[in-house]
């Protein structure tokens, strides 16, 4: 008897299908659905799901997923994703959409990166039916969502307790991420391998191009960092076909590829006082904040220094550090300060007192 060998579907295959299945319920062209993907019950055995966005034009294409929150904690993606599916600019979508606003929805539920079991997801990729709590998810959203999908946009936020410029981190050695980073229109793209267990690692295998949007601070809405991303999804969807381009497809930021990146880390335990801001083009050597001991004991002080030139792509906001902990994130470019000039006007234009470009949505302030 022959031995059946279950083919990924190719590219073409996905984007010409006229039915898409997610989780057994079908979508046909131009319909929308919300689907309740299954997952293992809480411990209470309170009924769980993963309520997945399915978006399709009424005409064939690419077939983009957008998940957020696949660190439980990193929330500026859930909003990103609801400003998304209600966006007017979806209006003559071709192809579909697949958002996913909560794909760890136990460590949503305690506001935590993790799972209950401790695992990060982000590690669990692709999983593994018959594996740990954060194997068996991962499996579910890789059979049900990556499988089907031609491209994929994955948002996160900083840690907590921490912040990150609005950037994209994707595998440059691929040209399909590397059109997609550069299409998203972030201030800054930091080119960064794949991660083993990660979910762009995972998508990969399956032939799926994925970038990695991180900005803003887990447990914390950043209006700028949301703004960013909604624009930044869209913007990714016209190049790749999906929408028809605007007027406003001059690009106006001309985002920047660090060629390194740097931790900056504390040099004594202690109260830790920042001097610069994020975005802020430094230079070696230049004076970054100041550790000092707590209640003002001692007059000693020791100042953190920049140990290379470049652009602070990511900080610490909480003032409370530990000898070794990293304190600024600074990547390196070839032309820093105009990255620096470029991330000043990016600001700028996503100011909600000057910016227009979302008139019905209230900015979070
Ligand atoms: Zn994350």
């Amino acid at each position: 008897m022959p031995v059946l060998v279950k083919q990924k579907p190719g590219v073409e295959a996905k984007r010409m299908s006229d039915v898409l299945v997610l989780a057994g319920e079908e979508v046909r062209l131009g319909q929308s659905k919300i689907i309740d993907v299954p997952l293992p019950d809480l411990y209470m055995q309170t009924a769980l799901s993963m309520p997945v966005h399915v978006i399709r034009g009424r005409r064939k294409g690419p077939i983009l997923f957008v998940s957020a929150a696949v660190h439980g904690d990193e929330i500026n993606g859930v909003e990103i994703i609801r400003r998304l599916v209600k966006s007017k600019s979806l209006k003559g979508l071709k192809g579909t959409i697949i958002a996913i606003p909560v794909v760890n929805v136990y460590g949503f539920l305690n506001q935590s990166r993790y799972l209950p079991d401790r695992r990060d997801l982000n590690r669990c990729f692709p999983g593994s039916d018959e594996g740990s709590l954060a194997a068996r998810l991962a499996d579910s959203f890789m059979k049900e969502v990556v499988s089907q999908c031609t491209h994929g946009i994955d948002l996160h936020t900083a840690a907590i307790h921490r912040d990150n410029l609005p950037q994209i981190r994707a595998d440059l050695s691929n040209p399909d991420v590397e059109m997609m980073a550069h299409a998203f229109d972030a201030p800054v793209v930091v080119n960064s391998s794949l991660i083993q267990g990660s979910l762009r690692y995972a998508a990969a295998s399956y032939d799926v191009p994925v970038i990695v949007y991180e900005a803003g601070e887990a447990l914390r809405f950043n209006e700028m960092a949301i703004r960013a991303g909604v624009k930044g999804v869209l913007a990714m969807m016209r190049h790749i076909g999906m929408l028809a381009t605007t007027r406003h497809k001059k690009r106006q930021h001309e985002p920047f590829v660090a060629r390194s990146s740097v931790w900056v880390r504390a040099p004594e335990s202690g109260i830790f006082r920042m001097l610069v801001p994020m975005g802020a083009s430094v230079n070696k050597g230049d004076l970054l904040g100041m550790v000092a001991a707590p209640y003002g004991k001692g007059d000693s002080e020791t100042e953190v220094l920049a140990s290379s030139s470049g652009i602070v792509i990511g900080r610490t906001n909480i003032p409370l550090v530990n000898e070794g902990e990293a304190l600024f994130h600074i990547a390196r470019f070839n032309k820093p300060d105009e990255v620096a000039d470029s991330v000043l006007a990016f600001h700028t234009d996503l100011d909600p007192a000057t910016d227009t470009a979302v008139p019905d949505e209230l900015p979070i302030i």
